[in-house]
């Protein structure tokens, strides 16, 4: 993968187990198999008999959870999250999540994968009515969406939940539980990824990407549809639909870099996807060249569909650390940069004097691909071809990917050929958006940070818009 100060940053991953005495057990291997989504904390909420009760801290999984605390989580539900913190704004502490919600008509607990590009809107509507918060999550706004009528009480969760859905517009994974129930809801566009599993004592399973269902024993059943909340409860499951409006824009970061190589992202396998993306890549973006290296970890399927494609010898050239951190959560840049060096060696005796294409999954603001083709020709390759398996990134994110600024993404300011010369790379080609859309065989996607077009409106400030506007005709 490409190891990053890039500013490339994971979203979350959540999980949520139905029916299972050893839930709060089976939530800590599911959360563990979704680690490689946010690093900086994590937390499982239980219910026994109604009663909430959650372990929380900043940390990987197997930090934050030791036995003992585990077992003080007794019930047959549980949901958790791992957490990237700049995943939904603000502070570490106040956003690690399950965040459980006190209230007269039962507590609830909510785990969430995603942003609301609405929020401020709604944050201001709501303190008109009196509301107050003490968190910038976007939890806490959901919460307060769903309780916004709580004084009646006729009113049944789940028809506040619709309305607190239908107003609230961005990407999303959110899993809502009480002390009997556990919902599941993704937003209407499709964004971000989550699928329904069952394990063979019947427990319904919930997670963001389906890598956590092999590592408990759970069958995949289906993912949860655009629009769509599923109740799990003593009943089963149960569909209901928040909005009619329905599409498959999933995020396309989560098959080039996020989602773990072994999970089905709606319905596309992400190891597939990706190979298939570095043949279509050798087809448009061909070199002359000894071997293919792939940029560990998650350039590697590409590397292979590209070697697999030109007949040339895929080659493992660099080699990753394994007991590193990922460089991107070091905060600061002379650590991320230290980071780098740490983390990756090119292998002298498989590049010295070679010709090498290298294949990596995108190129955020550079600086880490320019320290990667160093690295090789201090290592003795003799020409380094720089192949990217995503379009040139040109705009940011708004759903909760942290993917930069304008300002901080190099291939919005500046051609192709400018930033080759940046990396000291001998040739560098993109895979067009169209080759993008093909590797996985898609009719929709999101691929916004690419070409500009978001699929949700974005309510942006004067400024904000400003620069959208200024950076779309640039690309162009
Ligand atoms: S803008 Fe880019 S990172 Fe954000 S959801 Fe769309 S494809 Fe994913």
């Amino acid at each position: 993968m490409n190891s990053e100060e890039r500013m490339l940053h994971e979203e979350c991953g959540v999980f949520g187990i139905y029916g299972s005495q050893d839930a709060a057990n089976i939530c800590y291997y599911g959360l563990h198999a979704l680690q490689h989504r946010g690093q900086e904390g994590c937390g499982i909420v239980s219910a026994n008999e109604g009663t909430l009760k959650y372990v929380k801290g900043a940390g990987l999984v197997n930090t934050v959870f030791n036995e003992e605390k585990l077992s003080s989580l007794k019930g047959d539900i549980a949901v958790g999250q791992v957490l990237y913190t700049n995943a939904g704004g603000g502070e570490l502490t106040e956003n690690i999540q399950p965040i459980v919600f006190h209230h007269r008509t039962g507590d609830f607990a909510i785990s969430y994968n995603g942003k609301l590009v609405n929020a401020d809107r709604l944050r201001k509507y709501l303190e008109d009515k009196g509301s107050l918060f003490l968190t910038s999550s976007d939890c806490e706004l959901l919460a307060n969406l769903i309780k916004k009528d709580a004084a009646q009480a006729h009113i049944d969760r789940i028809h506040s939940i619709i309305e607190a859905l239908n107003m609230v517009e961005g990407a999303f994974a959110f899993l809502i539980m009480t002390g009997k129930r556990i919902y599941a809801c993704r937003d209407k566009h499709g964004l971000k990824p989550l699928s329904l599993g069952k394990l063979k004592d019947g427990s319904w399973v919930v997670a963001s990407e389906s890598c956590a269902f092999e590592v408990i024993g759970a069958e995949f059943v289906r993912d949860v549809e655009p629009g769509e909340i599923i109740s799990i409860d003593h009943h089963g499951i149960r569909s209901n639909h928040f909005s009619s409006f329905k599409h498959r824009n999933m995020c396309s970061m989560e098959y080039i870099y996020f989602a773990r190589p072994d999970s089905d992202v709606d319905g596309c396998n992400v190891h597939a996807f990706r190979k298939e993306s570095g043949k279509l890549l050798f087809k448009e973006a061909p070199a002359d060249a000894d071997i293919v290296i792939g940029v560990p970890d998650s350039s590697l399927s590409a590397a292979i569909g590209y070697a697999e494609a030109s007949g040339i010898p895929y080659e493992m050239g660099l080699v990753k650390s394994k007991y590193i951190a990922r460089t991107f959560i070091q905060p600061s840049q002379s650590m991320r940069e230290k980071g780098v060096r740490m983390k990756l060696s090119a292998v002298r005796s498989i590049v010295g004097g070679k010709r090498v294409v290298m294949v990596d999954d995108s190129i955020v603001r550079g600086t880490t691909s320019k320290r990667i083709v160093r690295l090789l020709k201090e290592a003795g390759a003799s020409e380094v071809h720089v192949r990217i398996a995503s379009p040139a990134m040109t705009h940011p994110c708004y759903y909760g990917v942290d993917t930069s600024t304008y300002e901080e993404l190099i291939s919005a300011q500046k051609s192709v050929e400018e930033v080759r010369e940046y990396i000291e790379a001998d040739s560098l080609s993109f895979l067009s958006t169209e080759s993008l859309m093909k590797s996985g065989d898609r009719c929709e996607m999101c691929m916004a940070c690419f070409d500009g077009k978001y699929p949700t409106d974005l309510y942006l400030t004067n400024e904000d818009a400003t620069l959208y506007k200024r950076y779309k005709i640039k690309a162009k």
